[in-house]
């Protein structure tokens, strides 16, 4: 018997999330959870239902181990180069322009590709999202100028649900002046550009603009107000891998110019070496080697977190380095300067608040396999250390200015901000099948012993800047 699980949390939603509540659905001016609840069932009433989402797992399907294009190319490399990165092999693997899964694969996601992602499950996801995001513009003094940023927008699928919410809060979807994606793959593009379409006309006459951008630097910094969203995307970035060592007994000479020259290296610190990527003819098979020395990355990385100075010895740490940096440029896109016009988004992806040590690993055809196998055709993932973002973000220069928000469990997001109304509102009516895949795929996304917890919801503001944006001084829901 389907039941999804209630959250334990008593806290109820903020002011601002209940005024929306009043204000839109004509409810009694009861400012507690049932208020919020019963807007969830309205709004459930004005939206249509996506009945074509599907959330069954289609069975594994034998992976063939043999060799790729991209897997002799990464064999050329180190046999001129020698052991790569992990990070290298990352890029190559996911990004290279000819052979890399995302720049070429069409069917990444959903039933037919390698993986499915929340909002391919369920459109309830993107709604949900599109409501805190809409709460939290509000907070902010209701911005006459927004611009939706997404990193990695995959199909577009999120991004479609979120502006077909904002449609039915026209006073808010009129101020968005563009949608701007951070998206390489030009596959994926055109997926994006025909799921947007429908929800890009303003009552004028008038289109919202798409922008795409390979990377984050090229965003360029915006006077409107930012309302962003990255979900599964810093979980596949590249990682470095480093295993901490036993200090040397007398300092290290520098193995590239770039290492720390034997003068100044601190035996206090920990030591790292990195493990790095190379193969041992004639078996084509990749492998990890650890450098025989620090490598100017081992040396680098670790000093950007405390965190990184309670590793063992013997023990191994996955940094997202890249991710550390776009998590900073985001910060700085919105907080940095004068013209920067603040912002408010969610990150959500697998992962929690600290390091993982081996979580390194690849999908194909929703089956897991050794990330060595089959370079350039299967997904390559690992789980994201928030609390590494949220320095990324706090030791910037405007650290100060910034509010990090949880992170907070999947399902206790997605619960808090009415998932439950929501469903009930949308299979009220619905045949019986349509009814039962509809509740199946919002159990998914909140079961406790899976996606419910697996996945968590990071969020980020500005601290307030005005005495009278007196909501923003409160705990924000439903990170409370
Ligand atoms: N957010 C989507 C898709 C997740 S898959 C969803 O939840 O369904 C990851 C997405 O990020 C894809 O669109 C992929 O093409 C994009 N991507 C991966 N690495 C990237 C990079 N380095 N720069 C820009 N986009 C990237």
């Amino acid at each position: 018997m389907f039941t999804i699980l209630r959250s334990q949390k008593s806290s109820r939603p903020s002011r601002v999330l209940c005024n929306l509540v009043r204000s839109y659905s004509s409810l009694p001016s009861s400012s507690d959870v049932s208020s919020f609840n019963s807007f969830s069932k309205s709004a459930a009433s004005a939206l249509d239902v996506d009945t074509t989402r599907s959330f069954q797992k289609p069975p594994p399907t034998p992976i063939p181990e043999d060799d790729t294009p991209l897997g002799s190319i990464l064999r050329k490399t180190i046999d001129a180069a020698g052991p790569m990165p992990l990070a290298r092999y990352m890029t190559l693997c996911l990004g290279h322009p000819e052979h890399g899964y995302y720049t070429t694969k069409e069917d990444v996601l959903g039933e037919k590709g390698d993986f499915i992602t929340s909002p391919e499950i369920s459109q309830v996801f993107g709604e949900l999202i599109a409501i805190w995001l809409i709460t939290r513009w509000q907070a902010n003094g209701s911005p006459s100028s927004v611009r939706l940023l997404e990193l990695g927008p995959g199909r577009g699928t999120l991004m479609a649900d979120i502006l077909r919410t904002f449609k039915q809060f026209s006073f808010m979807a009129e101020t968005i002046q563009t949608v701007d994606l951070v998206e390489s793959s030009p596959v994926m593009r055109e997926a994006q550009k025909k799921a947007l379409e429908p929800y890009l006309k303003r009552k004028d006459g008038s289109h919202v603009q798409i922008r795409w951008f390979d990377r984050i630097e090229e965003v360029p910094v915006s006077d409107a107000y930012t309302l962003f969203s990255a979900h599964e995307f810093f979980d596949a970035l590249p990682i470095h891998l480093l295993e901490r060592v036993p200090p040397p007994l007398e300092p290290e000479p520098s193995p590239v110019t770039t290492s720390p020259s034997p003068e100044n290296t601190d035996l206090s610190k920990p030591h790292f070496h990195e493990l790095l990527v190379t193969y041992t003819p004639p078996s084509p098979a990749f492998h990890f080697t650890l450098s025989v020395e620090p490598t100017p990355y081992s040396t680098y990385i670790p000093t950007t977190s405390a965190e990184f100075e309670k590793v063992e010895i013997g023990q191994r740490i996955e940094v997202g380095a890249v991710g550390f940096g776009i998590m900073r440029r985001l910060g700085a896109l919105l907080f940095e300067g004068k013209n920067a016009g603040g912002g408010s988004g969610l990150v959500i992806d697998y992962g929690k608040d600290g390091f993982y040590s081996e979580s390194f690993r690849a999908f194909k055809a929703h089956a897991a396999l050794s990330p060595f196998l089959t370079p350039g055709l299967s997904d390559l993932t690992t789980n994201v250390n928030f609390s590494h973002l949220r320095t990324a973000l706090l030791a910037s220069p405007f650290g100060s200015q910034i509010r990090p928000l949880g992170p907070i469990s999947q399902a206790d997001f997605l619960e808090q901000m009415g998932l439950i109304p929501r469903v009930d509102g949308l299979v009220r009516g619905k045949p019986d099948e349509t009814g039962k895949r509809i509740r199946q795929g919002a159990e998914r996304l909140v079961d406790r012993e899976g996606m419910g917890t697996e996945y968590v919801f990071f969020g980020l503001e500005g601290k307030p800047k005005e005495p009278s944006q007196r909501d923003n001084d409160q705990a924000v829901w439903p990170f409370v």
